[in-house]
């Protein structure tokens, strides 16, 4: 196999792998960089002569991995786009909210090339969707050579899979973003069991060891325990979530716990997208048992919209749980506006449920003490931090561990890093060591043949 990876910047970022295998060459997703904008968020997709691609595979519509596929699909318009049924319902709905991200930036940021795409993209990016179904190999022919495809459900986040590539030469695993535990909402992954002579790991989690106490559901036993105090003590929560994933099983956490009181009825607030998205999550899970998701949730709790007088700096004006993205805090998004108006009262509590990036308020929030001041710069204000800041492991992500007994299942003879912050890559690096097999950590931009 041959692997480029065109993330221009390593690390997570603008997901894009160019891999070629038995004269077939073809992409696995193609994001965009959540921390930038304009061309600089985008994959290096020059790198490649445009209509070289004979297929593009989307492992999942998280936006590091879908952003700017109707620009590689637009430049290699012969080649089909495979995704699973729930990630052709979900990339829609995460595009077109794409576009309207990127109108609004254009007057913010003043960069000029923004939209990257619009919606005549989109459509002809739909036309070249092609569902794949779970665990059935779908055949390629070309030049008298075939090559089979087989989609995995991969866990983290619905209609998320791994990449199962197989000809007469190779087996080829792609782990994609992974998750082996399940979520409330979502099974956990069925991945392939099978020996592969390459591996393709995610390595998200490299620097994160999990305390054997810190259990998935420990951890939402006392996010709720967390949540009580606050509001018994009058403060408000903010829980910061990603809207596609996390917004939708928080909304069932909350409704559960109130439901058997583990929490007092206080109003629950909800942000734009990821409350669009709960109806997509509502027509999938009628199409699949591995996602289990009813819209009732929202009438059950009695979800509202965010107020809209909300002012930077100001005071919440109803006492509630605020669920809200971003999940890290990113500037000017409507978790950043609330926590800018929680942080300065010591009832409150701002409870994080995800990654969140060190560079992005959220994670400088995480690490800054209690009782210092915190900068919020889009609004030019600082705020001393009273409020209680509690981060959650509800990562949907595999632990690192997990990773590794995989890739020690699957005893691939060459295993390339992916997905992962350069420290990251390196515990991966030594902790594979042992299984003999070649580790290859890519530099972006660069071919690495095995
Ligand atoms: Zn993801
Ligand atoms: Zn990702």
């Amino acid at each position: 196999m041959r692997f480029l990876d065109l993330n221009p910047n390593g690390g997570i970022g603008a997901n894009c792998t160019i891999c070629e295998s038995e004269g077939f060459r073809f992409a696995i997703d193609s994001g965009l960089h959540p921390k930038h904008a304009g061309f600089e968020s985008i994959p290096a997709h020059s790198n490649i002569e445009r209509n070289s691609i004979d297929f593009i595979i989307l492992t999942h519509c998280h936006l590091d991995h879908l952003g700017s596929l109707p620009i590689l699909s637009r430049e290699h318009q012969d080649a089909p786009v495979f995704l699973s049924y729930p990630s052709s319902i979900l990339a829609r709905r995460m595009l077109s909210n794409s576009i309207s991200v990127m109108k609004r930036q254009r007057n913010e940021l003043n960069l000029r090339e923004l939209p990257l795409y619009g919606r005549s993209d989109l459509s002809s990016l739909y036309d070249r969707m092609k569902t794949l179904a779970i665990k059935k190999p779908f055949t390629l022919e070309k030049d008298g050579r075939s090559m089979d495809v087989t989609l995995h459900h991969a866990g983290h986040v619905a209609g998320a899979v791994s990449v199962e590539i197989k000809t007469k030469k190779e087996k080829i695993l792609f782990t994609g973003d992974i998750l082996f535990d399940g979520q409330r909402t979502l099974e956990g992954a069925q991945p392939l069991m099978e020996k592969v002579d390459i591996l393709v790991t995610e390595t998200t989690r490299g620097l994160s060891q999990r305390a054997p106490s810190r259990h998935r559901e420990s951890e939402i036993v006392n996010l709720l325990e967390q949540s009580k105090k606050t509001l018994v003590r009058g403060g408000s929560v903010l829980i910061p979530v990603f809207a596609l994933g996390r917004m939708q099983e928080m909304l069932v956490v909350l409704d559960e716990a109130i439901k058997r009181r583990a929490l007092p009825k206080v109003p629950v607030f909800c942000s734009g997208l990821g409350m669009d998205l709960v109806n997509h999550f509502h027509e999938i899970s009628k199409n699949t048992n591995r996602i289990r998701f009813n819209r009732k949730v929202l009438r059950s709790l009695g979800a509202l919209p965010l107020p809209r007088k909300l002012e930077p700096g100001r005071e919440p004006p109803v006492q509630g749980i605020y669920l809200v993205s971003s999940g890290m805090l990113v500037e000017q998004t409507p978790s950043y506006i609330m926590a800018s108006s929680m942080l300065n009262d010591d009832r409150n509590s701002i409870l994080f449920v995800g990654y969140c990036d060190p560079s992005t308020p959220g994670g400088q929030l995480i690490e800054a003490e209690h009782g210092s001041s915190f900068e919020f710069e889009a609004f030019d204000c600082t705020l001393p931090i009273k409020a209680t800041i509690k981060q959650f492991d509800l990562s949907g992500h595999a632990d690192r561990d997990q990773l590794v007994a995989y890739a020690e299942k699957l005893s691939p003879k060459n295993i390339f890093l992916h997905h992962g912050d350069p420290d990251a890559r390196k515990w991966f690096a030594e902790a594979l060591a042992p299984t003999g097999a070649e580790i290859i950590d890519p530099a972006p931009l660069q071919f690495y043949e095995t």
